[in-house]
């Protein structure tokens, strides 16, 4: 892995070579990430053409690092009763969606809050416990739909506003929560 920086426009990123078959673009923690195929060369050509969509998301997550100063963590949250609430909560979601799962994972994870396999498992990550009650039920909510609905699309956006019409609001507070999760739980290391 090697940090560059795109000169015109202040941006730091990093390469990483792997077995793909197409270059890809993410900014999944807050920083530009370059997913190349071995031996590619076309750098600064991707680069140069996804200017737009880059600078458009530096500057959404330069006003969610901006807003993560006025949001506070949660701290002293015991993690045995963070599951109680958690499990709780899924069922009482289940009951009212008429879903059933398998089983419920709790896992401290690096890129996402929750996930939900095809086998009707759900992770959750640990580091959830830090946040509101309410995004911790949003997340909860989020993740059952994918039940219904795998991918992010219309529908599933469609389902989530049954329950959430504010959806865009939560998942916005959730990047600004993971940045407080990034500089405060993950530089003390506790991951
Ligand atoms: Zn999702």
């Amino acid at each position: 892995m090697t940090t560059n920086k795109i000169i015109n426009i202040g941006i730091n990123y990093e390469t990483i070579y792997r077995n793909v078959k197409y270059p890809r673009l993410e900014f999944k923690t807050g920083s530009l990430i370059l997913i190349l195929p071995k031996k590619y060369k076309n750098e600064e050509k991707l680069i140069r053409k996804h200017e737009t969509w880059i600078l458009r998301k530096k500057s959404f997550i330069l006003e969610a690092l901006k807003n993560s100063e006025n949001k506070k963590l949660i701290m002293n949250v015991n993690q045995k009763e963070f599951e109680k609430l958690v499990k709780s909560k899924i069922e009482e979601l289940l009951k009212e969606e008429k879903e059933k799962i398998s089983k419920i994972f709790f896992k401290k994870m690096k890129s996402k809050w929750a996930s939900c396999s095809s086998k009707g498992n759900i992770t959750i990550n640990s580091f959830l416990k830090y946040l509101p009650k309410n995004l911790i039920e949003y997340v909860l909510y989020h993740e059952l739909i994918h039940l219904k609905e795998k991918k992010h699309n219309e529908n599933f956006w469609r389902l989530i506003s049954r329950k959430y019409t504010n959806y865009e609001e939560m998942e916005k507070d959730l990047f600004i929560y993971w940045f407080l999760i990034q500089k405060q739980v993950l530089k003390q290391s506790l991951l």
